[in-house]
This record gives C-alpha cells, structure tokens and sequence, in this order.
C-alpha cells in the first residue's frame, strides 16, 4: 500500500514504550496509578451538561454548524475576553470556534505555510506545534527553554537568520509541561521580537484558568499593546471546564490570520455542534463559586504531590499554573530509563521529558489530575521502592 511521505516524517511516538510496559501490568493484575495523563478526572460542571441536554432537543441545532461558529459563541468568547483579560475582540471577525484548539493549532499551518518554510517551536513543547508544520510540509525549528530561566523565553538566544527566516512562533503560557508562566514583560519581549523579525505570535494559553495563586492570574498575550498586529492566542474549555471530551475551543485575536484558518476549515470540517457551543457558552459564563472550587481541588493535590516530592528530594519549580510538575530525574538519570524503573518497580507511570523535545532530557513530568488518595498511594509506592531525588 502506498503511504504519504509526510507520515514518514511525523516523529515516532515516544511512549510506546511506557504504553507496552503499561499494557503488561496491567495483564499481570497490578494495580496502575498514572501521573501520565492530562486529563482532568473531574466532571464537567452540572449547568453545562443541562444546556447540553436541553440544546440537544432542540432540532434547529441538528443540522450543520456555520465553520466559524455559532455568532453567540464567539460574542460569549468576547465578553469573557473582556471580563477575565480586560482585551477588546471583535466577534465576527477576531474570533473563530474551534473543533478544540488541538484542531485549530494543527490546521493553521494549512494556512499559513508552505514546504520549505520554517516555523519556531518551543522545546519542550506540545508535540502538536512540531508534527502540525511537519504535516503542513514545512520544518519546525526549535527553540530552547531552560530551567535555569524557569522555562520563560531567552529571545537573545534564537539566531536572527532563524527568526527573519521563519513565518511564525509558537509560545504557551502556562506551559505545558513545565508549568512555567511568565508576566507581562515577558509577553511583551515577545511582541517586540515578531515584530522586529516579521513573524506571526501565535499563543497557546490552554491552561489560563487552572491557576493557585490569585496574584499569579495567567495573562493573555491579547494584553499587549499592540500585540492584535501579529497574534492569534488559541484558547479552549478542555482544562477550564473539565470539557476535554466536547471538543470546544476558540482562537482569538488578528483577523487576517483567523481568516486564514477559517478558510482551511471550511474546506475540512464544518463547525462544532451547535449544542456544544450553547454549552460552551454556558461554561464562559460559570461563576467563581464553580470555578474557585476546581482550583481549591486541584491546589490541594498540588500542595499534597509537591509536598512528596519535596521530601523525597526532587528537584522542581512549585507549579503557580497547571496541573503538571516538571522534575529533574534523580542524577540527571536518562528520563525514559527513569520512567521505565518507575513503571516495572511501582506500577506508577511518569511521563519522560523527552516526549516535549530534546530538552526534556533528564526531566519527567508529573500530572496530578488524580484523587488525592491515588496521589498518596502512588507517592508511598516510590518511596518504599527508595526512588528519590537523590543519587
Ligand atoms: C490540553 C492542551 C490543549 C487543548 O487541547 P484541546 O484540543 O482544546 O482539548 C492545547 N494545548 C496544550 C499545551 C494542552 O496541553
């Protein structure tokens, strides 16, 4: 059978082997805790699954969606802009509803890139930046993050000849998986740097609202003065609402990207069901009380891991965003050996460092979208197999 060159250039997935070694515990009757996933377990809140139901029965949302999303979706995203951001976007033309951001941060390659044209990709990284340009034909190019910044941008470290070259830059604020979130300043630098460099912003901020700290509120990259000129900022309920199986999202900002993007989707899909979108709404909409409670949830998880981790003598950066912790393995031991001893010792999966990119190394990232008692149990397991921070 004949295959496209283009899948024979998406990287191989670096978990199979974790998924393997999974799959023979999991035969072996061992009792699995995965810190792998990054999937809130919490329910997707009560009124949003009622205006599911109640739009489901209503026949004028059965037929097809417009690709661009349902008006009153995208006037909610603007008003929620405005509340939670203070940033001003136009509904009908500096947002567009996505099929989840995942979908809208693979597609916009289609529409802004060509083979031969280069993209910056953080490292580490989603894995989506870098196999969406490969699909697209064009070459991601990564740029680095590093611990010793606490994983904000160094722009003084991309070549210009990479950044005059390159047609677009991706950044993701809080970051997936370091944790890192970054202020205003840094947001700006990265404003000045496209600017200067001719590119394209495009911003991940996926995980705005899952925050500890109400003075460490994640920003929008829409905050910057100036910043609507070059960037498009993908956003989603997934992490916000716990709605990561609805398949909602959003991107926001400069029209003539979105536009862009639009006209690749209307080739390709043809919107989000309607009564996803009314739920979708009613999430924008959620109150403090809702969503106060998930971050109290998720705090004290946090708070419970780090405290472990901490204990054991692992060294990390206390997550203010997220529900990752990004841990340096024990002596700089080789993250996927590291997560393998992990996994056939304790029946407890990490995820390797190097599944974001070659920076990764000698990292393993942590989620803690489990119940509090899993989080104990699976902690007490390492600890009793003497796998610590230490040497
Ligand atoms: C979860 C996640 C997303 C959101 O995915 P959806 O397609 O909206 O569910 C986007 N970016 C990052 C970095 C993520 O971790």
């Amino acid at each position: 059978m004949k295959r496209s060159k283009r899948l024979d250039r998406v990287p191989p997935y670096l978990f199979a082997e974790i998924d393997k070694l999974k799959a023979k515990a999991i035969k072996a009757g061992k009792d699995v805790i995965s810190f792998g996933i990054g999937d809130p377990d919490l329910p997707t809140p009560d009124p949003v699954i009622e205006t599911l139901v109640k739009e489901a029965h209503n026949s004028a949302n059965h037929q097809y969606p417009s690709y661009e999303g349902m008006l009153a979706f995208r006037e909610a995203v603007a008003e929620w802009y405005l509340q939670r951001f203070g940033v001003v976007v136009d509904p009908e033309t500096e947002v567009l509803t996505l099929i989840g951001s995942k979908e809208g941060i693979a597609h916009i390659n289609l529409g802004l890139v060509d083979p031969g044209d280069t993209v910056l990709v953080p490292d580490p990284g989603y894995p989506v930046y870098e196999v969406g340009a490969i699909l697209a034909g064009a070459e991601p190019v990564r740029f680095p993050l590093s611990w010793e910044d606490d994983y904000r941008p160094d722009f003084s470290k991309i070549p210009a000849e990479a950044a005059d070259k390159a047609t677009f830059m991706w950044l993701n604020y809080p970051n997936n998986p370091t944790s890192s979130i970054v202020d205003i300043t840094a947001l700006e630098e990265a404003v000045a740097f496209c600017k200067q460099h001719d590119l394209i912003l495009l911003h991940d901020a996926a995980y705005t609202e899952v925050y500890f700290d109400a003075d460490h509120r994640p920003l929008s990259i829409l905050e910057v003065d100036g910043a609507k000129d070059i960037a498009v900022e993908f956003h989603s309920l997934s992490k916000t609402a716990n709605m990561t199986g609805w398949r909602i999202g959003m991107a926001c900002g400069n029209a003539e990207v979105l536009k862009c993007l639009g006209t690749i989707k209307t080739n390709v899909d043809s919107g989000a069901f309607q009564a996803v979108q009314h739920a979708g709404i009613t999430a924008l909409q959620l109150g403090a009380d809702v969503l106060g409670g998930l971050r109290d949830t998720y705090r004290q998880r946090r708070d419970l891991m780090g405290k472990y981790l901490t204990e054991m003598g692992f060294k990390f950066h206390m997550p203010k965003a997220t529900f990752y912790f990004w841990v340096k393995t024990p002596g700089g031991m080789n993250s996927a050996e590291f997560c393998k001893k992990v996994l056939e010792e304790c029946a407890v999966i990490v995820t390797p460092g190097t599944g974001y990119g070659p920076a990764g190394e000698g990292f393993f990232r942590m989620t803690f979208t489990l119940p509090e008692a899993r989080i104990a149990e699976g902690m007490e397991r390492l600890k009793k197999a003497g796998i610590t921070g230490g040497v």
